[in-house]
Parts: C-alpha cells; sequence; structure tokens
C-alpha cells in the first residue's frame, strides 16, 4: 500500500475545542504508527466564519500537546499551499469538471427564494430539500433552457453550482468504526458545491485537497458522517479512488447527555479548550489551569479508544505503539473532569521532587517569595502525594511563608484549653534548648517532655499546630516546625499566646 497520510483540517472558528485535539490526536498517532505523513490544513472558506488568532490558536495547541505536525502552513511540504484560502485558485476547475459531466449545475435561486420554499414547506409540517423532487420547478441551469441560464451568466447574477443528488439510488459505503452503511439517495439534498462568493463550500475543497494532497484516511468527527454519502458520491463523479474513512464518536457531557459544550465547563469549572483563550468571550484552558501536556494527552487518548488491556497511564511513544482505529469505540465518550484531575495527579506523583521544586519556584517567584531550592524540594516532598497541580502546593504550605494572623476560631474555641497559654510557654524553652533543630531532634526532645509531665499529646499538639499553622492542617508538624526554623517557630508560638490568649 502507499504511504499512510492522515490529515487534521480544522476551520479557524475560534479556540479548538477538545474534541478537535482528540480528532488531531488519533490522526496523528495513526500516521506514527503507520509510518506516515500527519498534515495540518486550514479549512478556512467560510470567510463568514472566519475568526483572527484561531489559527495561530491552533497551531500552538497542537505544539502544546506534542502533536507534531509534518506538513502544514509552517512546516511546508510537497503539497502545499495547506490554507485553503491560498488555493483558491484551484477549486473552480474542479466545480467545472463536475457541470460538464453532468454531475452539477448552475442554481440561481435567491436566499429569499430558498427561505420562503422553507417557511412554505414547514407551514405544511415538512422539511424542503433542495432535489431531484423540486428542481425542476427551480431556478437552475436544469429548469432553464441554455438560452436563459447562459443570459443569466452574461448578465452577472449570482448563482452557485450545486450536486445533482440521483434520484432514489442506494449508496454503499464503509467506515472503519462503524462497518457497512447503506443510504438512499432521496433522503439527501443537492449540495452546494461552489458559492456565489467565488468560494468552494467544505464538500468540494476538502474532496478536492484530500485528492490531491494523496490523504489515504480521512479520520475525522461524527458530526461528517451524514455527508459521507455524498463524499462517496463525488469521488466516483470524479472517479477518483476515495480514501478509507473513520469517523470518531462524540466527546458527551459528564452526565453523558449531548456533546461536550463550553457552557458545561463554565458550569462545572472545568476547561474544554487546551489553551487559554483570549479574545472576545474569554475561556479557560488546561495548560493555564496547571494540567501536564502528557496528562492532558493521556486522559484524551482514553477518550473513545482503550487499549484492551488495564493500563491507563501511557506516554506518546505507548500510545502510538498501542494506537489502531479497531480499538475506537462507536458510541460517545463520557468526558469526567474528576478523571482528567486523576490524570495529572499521576504524572505529578511520577515528577521527582527537584523538578516539582523548580516548577514551583516560578510560582512563587510571581509572589515575590525566593526559596533556595534544597528547601523547596523538601516542601513539595512533604505534599507531592495529596496534590495534582503544582499551584496546589501553595494551597498545602502557604503558611510555610507566612505567620498566621487569624486563628481559625473553630478550633480555637474546641481545642484551646485553660492550660493552653502555660503548657505552650514551656514548649518554648524546650524548643530553645534544642541545638539542631530537625524533624528528628524537636520531635523526640517534644515527646520527651510531654511524657515526663505526663501531658495529653492530642490537645498539647493540636494547640501547637494551631500556632504555628493558624489551624489544625497541614504535613508533619516537626517537618513543618524543622522547615520554618527555630527562630520563627518561636515568634509564632509566641503572637499566638498573646493573640488567642487574650
Ligand atoms: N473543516 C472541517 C472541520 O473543521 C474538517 C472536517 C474533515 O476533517 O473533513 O470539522
Amino acid at each position: 500500500m502507499s504511504q499512510v497520510r492522515v490529515r487534521f483540517a480544522p476551520s479557524p472558528t475560534g479556540p479548538l475545542h477538545i474534541g478537535g485535539v482528540r480528532t488531531a490526536l488519533y490522526n496523528y498517532l495513526f500516521a506514527r504508527k503507520n509510518d506516515g505523513v500527519f498534515i495540518l490544513r486550514i479549512e478556512d472558506t467560510d470567510q463568514t466564519r472566519f475568526v483572527g488568532g484561531a489559527e495561530e490558536y491552533i497551531m500552538d495547541s497542537l505544539k502544546w500537546s506534542g502533536i507534531v505536525v509534518d506538513e502544514g502552513i509552517n512546516e511546508g511540504g510537497e503539497y502545499g499551499p495547506y490554507r485553503q484560502s491560498d488555493r483558491k485558485h484551484l477549486y473552480r476547475q474542479y466545480a467545472d469538471i463536475l457541470f460538464d459531466n453532468g454531475y452539477a449545475y448552475y442554481a440561481f435561486d435567491t436566499p429569499e427564494e430558498l427561505e420562503a420554499l422553507r417557511t412554505e414547506s414547514e407551514k405544511e409540517g415538512k422539511t424542503f430539500i433542495y432535489n431531484a423532487d423540486n428542481r425542476e420547478k427551480l431556478n437552475n441551469s436544469i429548469s432553464l433552457s441554455a438560452v436563459e441560464w447562459n443570459a443569466k451568466l452574461d448578465m452577472g447574477e449570482p448563482y452557485v453550482i450545486r450536486f445533482k443528488m440521483p434520484h432514489d439510488e442506494e449508496i454503499l459505503f464503509n467506515d472503519l468504526i462503524r462497518g457497512d452503511i447503506s443510504v438512499n439517495t432521496d433522503a439527501l439534498d443537492d449540495k452546494v458545491l461552489f458559492k456565489s462568493d467565488g468560494m468552494p463550500t467544505y464538500h468540494l475543497a476538502h474532496m478536492v485537497d484530500d485528492h490531491l494532497m494523496k490523504i489515504t484516511h480521512v479520520i475525522r468527527g461524527e458530526e461528517w458522517l451524514p455527508s459521507l454519502p455524498l463524499h462517496v458520491l463525488l469521488y466516483r463523479a470524479f472517479g477518483w479512488e476515495p480514501p478509507l474513512f473513520a469517523h470518531l464518536p462524540l466527546l458527551l457531557k459528564p452526565d453523558g447527555k449531548g456533546k461536550l459544550s463550553k457552557r458545561d465547563g463554565d458550569k462545572m469549572g472545568f476547561p474544554v479548550f487546551p489553551l487559554f483563550w483570549p479574545y472576545g468571550e474569554t475561556a479557560k484552558g488546561y495548560r493555564e489551569d496547571g494540567y501536564y501536556p502528557e496528562a492532558f494527552i493521556n486522559m484524551l487518548a482514553l477518550l473513545g479508544w482503550n487499549p484492551g488491556t488495564e493500563q491507563e497511564i501511557f506516554s506518546m511513544e505507548e500510545l502510538i505503539n498501542a494506537f489502531s482505529l479497531e480499538r475506537v469505540g462507536k458510541s460517545g465518550s463520557r468526558f469526567d473532569p474528576e478523571k482528567a484531575k486523576w490524570f495529572n495527579h499521576q504524572y505529578l506523583q511520577r515528577r521527582t521532587n527537584n523538578q516539582l521544586a523548580l516548577e514551583f519556584r516560578e510560582f512563587l517567584r510571581a509572589k515575590g517569595f525566593h526559596v533556595d531550592m534544597v528547601r523547596l524540594e523538601i516542601l513539595t516532598g512533604l505534599v507531592k502525594e495529596r496534590i495534582s497541580f503544582v499551584k496546589e502546593i501553595w494551597e498545602q504550605t502557604d503558611f510555610f511563608f507566612k505567620t498566621p494572623d487569624v486563628y481559625d476560631p473553630e478550633v480555637v474555641k474546641k481545642r484551646w484549653q485553660p492550660d493552653s497559654e502555660k503548657i505552650l510557654k514551656e514548649l518554648v524553652t524546650v524548643l530553645q534548648d534544642v541545638e539542631d533543630f530537625t524533624s528528628t531532634a524537636t520531635e523526640s526532645a517534644v515527646r520527651t517532655w510531654i511524657e515526663t509531665k505526663g501531658y495529653n499529646t492530642g490537645s498539647v499538639m493540636n494547640a501547637f499546630r494551631l500556632v504555628i499553622v493558624g489551624t489544625l492542617r497541614g504535613p508533619h508538624m516537626f517537618d513543618i516546625i524543622s522547615w520554618i526554623g527555630k527562630e520563627n517557630t518561636i515568634n509564632r508560638i509566641e503572637k499566638g499566646i498573646s493573640e488567642i490568649g487574650r
């Protein structure tokens, strides 16, 4: 077989949805697995839907995700240009071929006329379809004589070129994921192939490009499955060998009801886009929310594809090795925001304390704290197991950096006892005598003192934690005080006594 060539062909109409990233990913995995080529083609023939910044966003998203483009607008390649608006001059000749061979015709109906026909049909409870049933009654080169329609062309009347859908024909075709499908052409309409603005529609443009770019497999979203019979007929009309098709299942809302949308993300607080979208109505991104691209990709890979084993954690290399279209499911995959976090947690656990400290250092710098790496590594090691994101290190350790200025009133009420002040004052003298202020040395000194005095460990430790942290949370107490140091520990105890004891 010839070399595998696949393409991801987004339209730059806004930020790229994570469903789009998954389509790109499956194309990429399929290409790599089969020693093929992965192409990025920008489909911008619908000028009314063009959104500035979207093209850059698509490329940045793929780059961040680790999906490497072989041929595209930046990469070049022998089948360029890779942006449809730059290929504009190519398409008309193909519409003409179809016209010349009787597969297409000129239609002069105005948008207003078509709208009126639709409304009329609706009133009768029907749907208007521009096809073999109606076309002879409408305003086109089939219903009009050659003299009439030529006169219209000469006068510069606007027109579109439509595909002439055959009447009552059973179209059989195959989808690699869904198997054999058959559709009767009477359910289909005479789709516009070429618009009055001189641009092709998606249907014509993508086919011409797939053909010229020698695409072997079209892997795309399920929303294009209903158009497949038309595409199959177009391939036949041109006499071209069609590629193989694979239509990917939808990404569903967390409750499984309907397609995952930005609104679901806004409601439940998770992003549905890879990167922050800064234009107009802004949108959250996985990158800015602190996800690792590897975790994001791993999560997406498993939304629709399964390896057939229990393995859940896959590097990109492992995905490439394991991937096959046969293991892509037919039904929609429910998106689970908690599972997304779980993946990030797993990837974070695999990072060393040193890596995490480096990442956290950036975060701290932005807050104006400068801490040496050795101390940061200790800190990240203390909280690593409890967190899923680097920013959570701060949520878990903010009190390491700041002396509490409020003491949780609930805890004060329940845990601050009449003798707490006296005991903590004794604790200060105990700690003052510890020369080497390590976690183990302080712990053994404090435990010996508690035992000798016959104090209740729980009450002492609660009061102690309250004055150091401000509430009852955080890692092992002696790890905390050893990190913040003797002086700071004693200051905090004294401040706590004077403020809570009042
Ligand atoms: N431009 C289409 C889209 O954005 C591409 C569909 C296809 O891959 O054929 O969905």
